[in-house]
């Protein structure tokens, strides 16, 4: 029978016989947690004597012996002569210190779980008795550490009452609304969240999924309709830290692409709340990607330029698309299209220039549009185009672009 049991090893000695790479990765893990880790090795290999350099461990240059064990609390055996290890396991033993039998594993006293670590947690996988299999253990140890990043678990500390410490605020960019164009990490901190504030687009299917108890403050921005004023989703995330919360500001797309992510921070860093950034996977650019639109193409454009079409576009705006120099691509460009096509125009664009618009990219219902420059606000009122939607000029935006050469 086995018994996991969690060492402190913390300022503690641990003998690691050997200077192999099972060595140097058994001596880097032992000194993460604070070993006092002595490596007993005639040589040493280049990880193992980057820890020596750097004072981690000490190294003995010699063969192990018998008295390398006194006064250890743990021995590692990995040295590459497996009658060495079972004889230092062996000594171990004599002396009641655990040993770890790096060759095989149900040779020493003790065997190193496969561990992964989730929001202050370890989790630790070892076979049951007599017949390790660590390779099994590995397996199930990959499967459970994807479980814990991406799946529907509650990882929140079980804290005593709310109004201890001061939390923390995770801005989390989504994504496009896609739940698996989020990125893993988003997908963790949101395991983490006792509060999820959260906006209209973005990856919103998820919340359903949440633990009863995570609060959920919706301050999405309908467009035309009113919405939560910056100041107050500000002053939410501050005040649900300060009581001592993990707050997720969860986001369409990417935190700092139009998300007022920087003002967010802005407004932690004045109350002296730690704020983290997970960026996301933007509209801007996984809208059109998602389309098959390519936003560079070798032989047809080298730059992008990101707008947003609250009002009348920037110079440099309608000079890429004039010039042809750069893919213009515009978010919340839905309501001024007429204005701002009217604008190129005017400018001296093309009225041939490929445009395309897309709609809810990502999504069950994603729409692809595609006209001449010149024709496009008449095609997206025929077929009725809404926000959310990435408008995209330029020769990248031509159909068959991508197709293969015939
Ligand atoms: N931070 C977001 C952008 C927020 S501004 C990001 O990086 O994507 C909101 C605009 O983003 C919308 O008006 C629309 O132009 C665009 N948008 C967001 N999600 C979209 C989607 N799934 N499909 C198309 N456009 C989207």
């Amino acid at each position: 029978m086995t018994t996991l049991l969690g060492l402190d090893l913390r300022g503690r000695r641990v003998l690691v016989a050997g200077g192999g790479p099972v060595a140097a990765r058994r001596a880097a893990a032992l000194v993460a947690d604070g070993a006092v880790v002595t490596v007993v090795a005639p040589h040493v290999c280049e990880d193992l004597r980057d820890l020596v350099v750097a004072g981690s461990v000490r190294w003995e240059p010699r063969d192990v012996a018998e008295h390398d064990v006194d006064g250890a609390w743990l021995v590692q055996a990995a040295t590459d002569d497996p009658r060495a290890n079972a004889e230092l396991c062996r000594w171990a033993e004599r002396r009641r210190v655990w040993s770890v039998n790096a060759g095989e594993a149900g040779a020493g006293s003790a065997r190193t779980p496969a561990t992964t670590t989730h929001a202050g947690l370890v989790v630790g996988v070892l076979s049951q008795d007599g017949s390790p299999d660590p390779a099994r253990a590995a397996a199930v140890r990959d499967a459970l550490a994807t479980q814990l990043t991406c799946g529907p678990l509650d990882l929140r500390p079980r804290r005593r009452a709310d109004g201890v410490g001061v939390g923390r605020v995770v801005l989390v960019g989504g994504g496009p609304g896609a739940e698996d164009l989020m990125t893993v990490r988003g997908r963790r901190a949101l395991s983490e969240a006792d509060v999820v504030v959260t906006d209209r687009l973005g990856p919103t299917g998820l919340l359903a999924a949440l633990p009863r108890d995570v609060e959920v403050v919706d301050v999405g921005k309908t467009p035309g309709l009113h919405a939560v004023p910056q100041e107050e989703i500000n002053r939410i995330l501050v005040e649900q830290a300060q009581r001592g919360r993990t707050v997720v500001r969860l986001k369409g797309g990417d935190p700092f692409v139009y998300g007022r992510g920087g003002e967010e921070v802005q407004a932690c860093r004045a109350h002296g709340i730690p704020v983290e950034v997970v960026p996301g996977v933007s509209s801007a650019l996984s809208g059109p990607g998602l389309a098959g639109i390519p936003l560079t193409h070798r032989g047809t454009v080298g730059s992008v330029h990101v707008a947003h079409g609250h009002r009348a576009l920037e110079t440099t705006a309608v000079a890429c698309v004039v010039e042809r120099s750069a893919t213009l691509v515009l978010l919340m460009g839905v309501s001024l299209l007429a204005e701002h096509v009217d604008q190129l125009l005017a400018a001296g664009a093309d009225p041939g220039t490929p445009a395309a618009v897309v709609e809810r990219a990502s999504l069950p219902d994603q729409r692809v549009t595609t006209a001449p420059l010149g024709g496009l606000v008449r095609r997206c009122l025929e077929v009725g185009v809404a926000a959310p939607a990435v408008v995209v000029v330029g020769d990248v935006a031509a159909p068959g672009l991508l197709e293969a050469p015939a």
